[in-house]
């Protein structure tokens, strides 16, 4: 496997060619961005981390037939992918209340919601991925109907598996962020990670955040906090 040419870089990750038609590379970087670009800084191997991360909680949603366009992981640094189209959504899932949605409704940050919630932010940068609804995203063309139904139903079966599994080391999943890619042949998969920088992670007991809070509120131990995540899941 060549690693070629870079086709893209993004706040967290690289993506290259490789020798292979329909397979990409993903390069994990420590670069951390905030408050949409606005708040900038390092976390010191949190690529490393997040790779390890992503890798094992896609290998596992694998095995429970969620599918992803994860092949493997290469390196430290990098996982092997499919080549996917982002679908230009981001599917927000939440348990309890934090962040964004706290402040929008006033519901105190953990609070547990009596159902799961759904949202979709349109993936635009410089419009500040600002909130959309289904009849945006079909008047947008951004995904059709069928689309939606299939991002929404795999969205919540990935909160039930992942809901388990961090149960099992001591975890709450408070909420978490979802791509999801399109396939040349047309099937809608899972994409780009799943980690501390796109999951709210607290510690069952003690409620400790483990996730990029501790950098966007500069709560300090950010390492460590990620560092303590890589551990549970290894030793799991
Ligand atoms: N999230 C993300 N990328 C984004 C926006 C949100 O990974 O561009 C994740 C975030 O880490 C959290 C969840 O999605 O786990 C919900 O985020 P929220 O809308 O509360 O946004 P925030 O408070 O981070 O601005």
């Amino acid at each position: 496997m060549q690693k070629l040419e870079m086709l893209y870089e993004g706040k967290a990750k690289r993506v290259y060619k490789t020798d292979v038609d329909q397979e990409y590379i993903v390069d994990y970087k420590d670069d951390a961005t905030a408050l949409n670009g606005l708040k900038k800084g390092t976390i010191t191997d949190k690529g490393i981390m997040n790779n390890t991360i992503s890798s094992i909680l896609f290998e596992m949603l694998e095995g429970k037939g969620i599918k992803t366009h994860f092949i493997k992981k290469l390196s430290d640094r990098e996982m092997l992918v499919k080549k996917v189209t982002i679908v230009p959504l981001e599917v927000l899932v939440r348990n309890y209340a934090a962040g964004s949605l706290s402040k929008r409704y006033g519901i105190p940050e953990g609070t547990k919601m009596d159902n799961t919630i759904l949202e979709f932010c349109y993936k635009n940068d410089e419009l500040g991925d600002p909130f959309i609804n289904e009849y945006h995203i079909r008047a947008m063309k951004l995904a059709e109907e069928k689309d939606i139904r299939t991002i929404e139903n795999a969205a919540l079966r990935i909160n039930e598996i992942l809901i388990a599994f961090m149960k099992e080391i001591g975890i709450d999943l408070v909420d978490f962020k979802l791509e999801f890619g399109r396939t040349p042949e047309g099937e809608i998969i899972l994409a780009d990670e799943i980690s501390p920088d796109t999951c709210r992670l607290w510690d069952a007991e003690t409620h400790e955040k483990l996730d990029k809070d501790r950098f966007r509120r500069d709560m300090g131990k950010v390492e460590e906090g990620y560092m303590e995540v890589v551990r549970r899941i290894c030793e799991k």
